[in-house]
């Protein structure tokens, strides 16, 4: 997949790349995997045009890791867990960027995971919509994310508001997908349909109020999340 068309952050180019595949934010029990750096948004509120890696790391790839790349630090760091006896609860598959970008690399990832670590809870961060754009339109694909060992999505949606995802989340960059709200719902639906436990991601900006995105949540019948704005 080409990767020309895609948002890498406005860090690109100024700070140092570094191999950061395995980090974490919230205590050892919970490691995230940066799989990748390119997304097709280029949300107005993006933390990596402000910081190289959520405050904790630098996040910033010199290139896409490879699944053995990325299943080889998972295990380094799983070990030193491990070894330090804490016991590892949750997975999360995120990247500085959008993850289901590579969406094929998912399963491996997926598999290696269960196969190592049977009992954590494995999610994926992720926009929805480039499901639809870059990998299939047939819905029944989540599915495999589920039968593959997922199950959770933390869906970004960011805003209950097309008009305003427009011009938070900018899908599509400069040329805007208009279809890329609707599709996050239809992706939203589809993985509650196939039992995945689906948290919908809000920011706390554009005049957000929490009663509409708590009814956005609840008519879906997802749970949800509000996200303050990290400085
Ligand atoms: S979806 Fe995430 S990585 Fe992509 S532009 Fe928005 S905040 Fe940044």
């Amino acid at each position: 997949m080409s990767t020309n068309k895609f948002n890498f952050g406005k860090l690109k180019g100024k700070v140092q790349f570094e191999k950061n595949l395995v980090y974490c934010r919230r205590g050892l029990n919970e490691l995230s995997l940066n799989i990748n750096n390119a997304c097709p948004n280029s949300c107005v509120f993006c933390i990596r045009d402000r910081d190289a890696g959520w405050g904790v790391s630098n996040l910033y790839l010199l290139k896409e890791p490879t699944v053995k790349e990325i299943t080889n630090a998972f295990d380094s760091e799983t070990k030193k867990i491990r070894d330090s006896g804490v016991k590892l609860t949750k997975v999360k598959i995120c990247g500085y960027g959008e993850p289901m970008l590579r969406f094929h690399d998912l399963f491996p990832i997926l598999a290696h995971i269960k196969h190592t670590n049977p009992r954590a809870l494995i999610q994926l961060t992720t926009t929805g919509w480039p499901f639809f754009r870059y990998f299939s339109k047939d819905i029944s694909k989540i599915k495999d994310l589920k039968n593959g060992g997922l199950t959770d999505v933390y869906l970004s949606i960011s805003t209950p508001n097309k008009e305003v995802y427009k011009k938070i989340v900018r899908p599509g960059i400069d040329n805007y997908d208009p279809l890329a709200f609707d599709d996050t719902i239809r992706f939203c639906i589809a993985a509650r349909d196939v039992g995945l436990k689906v948290t919908l991601g809000f920011i706390d900006i554009a005049g957000l109020k929490e009663k509409d995105a708590k009814e956005f949540a609840e008519k879906l019948n997802v749970s949800y999340k509000i996200r303050k704005l990290e400085k």
